[in-house]
């Protein structure tokens, strides 16, 4: 038996009753456990075990998935269910925890970071800063920082009156004394590169206060989720769904002013 904090990062249903969960605690990493009969009324533990809560949990080591004895909730972060944008949100930073995170290996960095961002998101903070934050971060804690003051191939140090290229396959930032191959890069503008650099020296809660174009969000959401997919060597699947449910939002807008 022992005893773990642990987030639910995903879950599976098995025979009549049963769950299996992926969960992300800090000293073991990822792991699988079965929550046994959670899906009967009656059950001690069944509504604890809800994806994005933490969890208080007494476990008991088994051969193929250990066993959940006992589970009780430390963070519900029941607000950020609330909209379907934070929901969406949380999903993908959840996948991405699970495809950064060995099982059973060393995990507090991670951890913390998808905790706070499940807090920032349960507060209300626009789910978008909280993501790219949170790829940042997440890069950062896997020993794969993005380069954003200096240039990858030159290590010079870029200046507001250059062009600049993005390049996640080389690791960030690139000048444009530079030819990398088209499929590798994507041009970036000084206000994106602005924005790249607050992501890197200036806390979330500083972050959250900007006041930014929109197309300016969308050129440092780009450069991020294709650095990401670099870190991570593939697209994330729940970007589909989290892309999917944003659109609706920009056709009603649309609707409501025309
Ligand atoms: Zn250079």
């Amino acid at each position: 038996m022992y005893h773990t904090e642990a987030i639910v990062l995903s879950r599976f249903e098995l025979g009549e009753a049963d769950r299996v969960l992926t969960l992300l605690t800090p000293h073991d990493g990822k792991l699988k456990a079965i929550a046994k009969g959670v899906r009967r009324p009656r059950s001690r533990i069944g509504g604890a075990v809800e994806p994005f809560a933490e969890l208080e949990l007494v476990l008991a080591r088994a051969r193929t998935f250990d066993v959940i004895t006992q589970a009780s909730v430390g963070h519900a972060w029941l607000s950020l269910r609330d909209r379907l944008e934070s929901t969406a949100t949380a999903w993908y930073l959840a996948e991405l925890s699970e495809r950064a995170v060995e099982e059973r290996a060393y995990a507090y960095p991670v951890y913390a970071l998808l905790r706070r961002a499940y807090q920032l998101l349960d507060d209300g903070m626009a789910p978008t800063r909280v993501a790219r934050w949170f790829e940042f971060g997440l890069a950062d804690a896997l020993g794969m920082r993005p380069e954003v003051e200096r240039c990858v191939e030159c290590d010079r140090v870029l200046e507001a009156d250059e062009t600049y290229r993005w390049v996640p396959v080389l690791g960030g930032t690139m000048c444009s004394q530079h030819l990398p191959p088209p499929s590798e890069q994507m041009p970036l503008s000084l206000d994106a590169l602005k924005l790249l650099r607050a992501y890197r020296r200036l806390d979330i809660e500083a972050i959250a206060g900007l006041r930014l174009p929109a197309a300016v969000e969308a050129e440092v959401e780009s450069a991020l989720r294709r650095f990401i997919r670099v870190v991570l060597e593939r697209e994330a699947r729940s970007l589909a769904f989290l892309d999917e449910v944003r659109t609706p939002r920009q056709g009603r807008s649309v609707t409501a002013t025309g």
